[in-house]
């Protein structure tokens, strides 16, 4: 039976950013309701994040095993059990699930709808039975994988993020097409979980990231037998005998054809938008998804959109930073609250690590001029810890404006994404680096890359010809 219901707040998509708004706005007192067509928890939860690092920890696991000889510790190649790996996967969701569960959402006072919602008008959707008036809607519907019109494709067996973590057969050989961050991580974690793995990149690898710190990361997956292959253009794929054959278009303008036992579709993202009936509320919209102004505001002004839908970036801790957005706006009206986008920190989790925040050298060069930033560095070869672990590859970079002030930081090594909490902090408060280079950092910590990178910007000028004059003269007294 249909039914009519008035609330504050309804939220489309129960992912990142639509539980975040939901969980707020309920607990500080909106009536809020929450539409969710499929799995509670979204992408992160169930297709992203979550199984992407949980596959992580195992070839981690893996790789320990298979490195410990540096320690003076004899093993054997590790025997991989990939339905155990599959079972790992599923057991830290399932830990995490409750905390995105229905039952809990419930219990906030969130009136939780398990249907797909769409547009009826500018100021209602329909889910399900449900009519549903609000006095601001939330899109955070998220996005799916990509599937390019690659000829051939719609035939061959091939995997995306929403069904590759359910594998629990062996891999031969991994074929991924994309070079960017999820393809990358997910080749690395195949390959030390004992598939050979290519990768096939149109363009540049890593082509978002730090060149210099991309190179680091791009080395060590070559290192460790990842083919990586850059300039190849997949030009059409195919079911095989003994599972697909694709064909690329190389640089040098020649072809090839390269089979494998799986493929994995990893090129990028699209917005769920397609079953929303946007145009009926009249929120405008293209390929990247909806158009929404810095306040996250749609072109219908009761409608926000957050997360991955409203285009890039697209990683969960925006989603997040976007519903923190979204509730000062509809619950305290402060409308002037928008995004920085200055601000945005990202992570990509091979080994080692690739951490960014703020701005890389290139938008240095766009945005302050050349020679009007310094940048510092620290290599992890100069770290005690980094040395005692064995993980000496990469480096702390730093870049400053001309009053030294921190605009942007880029690490890569291991744990780097652990290292970024404080660089993110100081982009955000447009920190001096004389705060940095003054704080104490516990020794031997991976952090005194971070300390000792800080403190370059004074080693010139501390151990000068003009410091030593004043050294000497002060202390003839
Ligand atoms: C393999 C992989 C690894 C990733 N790793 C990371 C990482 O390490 N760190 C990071 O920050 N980000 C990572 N991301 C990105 C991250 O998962 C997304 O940025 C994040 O989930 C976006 O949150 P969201 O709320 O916008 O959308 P989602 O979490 O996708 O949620 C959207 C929800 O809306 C629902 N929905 C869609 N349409 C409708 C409708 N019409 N009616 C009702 N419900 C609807 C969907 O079912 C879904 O549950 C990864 C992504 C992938 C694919």
């Amino acid at each position: 039976m249909s039914e009519t219901i008035d609330t504050d707040i309804c939220v489309i998509g129960a992912g990142s950013g639509g539980l975040s708004v939901a969980a707020g706005a309920s607990q500080m007192g909106a009536r809020t309701v929450l539409v969710e067509r499929g799995a509670m928890g979204g992408d992160c939860l169930n297709y992203g994040c979550v199984p992407s690092k949980s596959l992580i920890a195992a070839a981690h696991a893996a790789q320990t095993i298979r490195t410990a000889d540096a320690f003076g510790i004899k093993t054997a190649e590790p025997e991989i059990d990939r339905s155990g790996v599959r079972d790992h996967v599923r057991s830290v969701i399932a830990a995490i699930e409750p905390n995105d569960s229905q039952a809990r959402f419930e219990g906030l006072g969130v009136r939780v709808i398990r249907e797909s919602a769409r547009f009826t008008g500018p100021a209602e959707i329909a889910a399900g039975e449900a009519r549903i008036r609000a006095k601001y809607f939330v899109v955070a519907t998220g996005s799916s994988p990509l599937v390019p019109p690659i000829p051939g494709l719609d035939e061959t067996p091939h995997y995306t993020n929403e069904t590759i973590f359910d594998l629990a057969e062996p891999i031969e050989h991994l074929v991924v097409i994309g070079g960017g961050p999820i393809g990358l991580e997910l080749a690395q974690a195949h390959r030390r979980l004992g598939a050979r793995v290519t990768v096939l990149e149109a363009a540049t690898l890593m082509g978002k990231d730090d060149p210099e710190a991309a190179a680091i990361v791009l080395r060590r997956l070559a290192a460790e037998g990842v083919d990586l292959r850059e300039g190849a253009k997949v030009t059409g794929s195919a079911k095989s005998a003994d599972g697909v054959s694709v064909t690329i278009e190389k640089q040098d303008g020649g072809a090839e054809t390269i089979a494998g036992s799986h493929l994995l579709v990893a090129v990028g993202r699209t917005p769920n938008i397609a079953d929303l009936d946007l145009n009926v509320a009249g929120i405008e919209h293209d390929r990247r998804g909806i158009t929404v102004d810095a306040h996250l505001k749609t072109t219908n002004r009761r409608v926000f959109a957050i997360g991955d839908v409203a285009g890039s970036p697209q990683f969960t801790h925006i989603a997040g930073y976007h519903a923190g957005l979204v509730i000062r706006q509809a619950l305290f009206k402060l409308f002037w609250t928008k995004t920085d986008e200055r601000i945005v920190p990202w992570v990509t989790y091979t080994d080692p690590e690739l951490a960014q925040v703020g701005m890389r050298e290139a938008d240095a060069v766009e945005k302050l001029g050349q020679g009007k930033f310094t940048i510092l560095r620290w290599s992890f070869e100069e770290n005690d810890r980094a040395q005692a672990e064995r993980e000496t590859h990469g480096f702390v970079k730093l870049i400053l404006d001309r009053k030294s002030r921190v605009v942007g930081a880029t690490l890569v090594g291991a744990r780097a994404g652990e290292l970024l909490l404080p660089w993110a902090l100081a982009v955000q408060e447009r920190m001096k680096i004389s705060k940095m280079a003054g704080v104490i950092a516990p020794y031997p910590t991976l952090s005194e890359a971070s300390k000792r990178a800080a403190g370059s910007a004074f080693t010139e000028a501390l151990f000068s010809e003009r410091t030593r004059k004043i050294v000497r003269f002060l202390l003839r007294f």
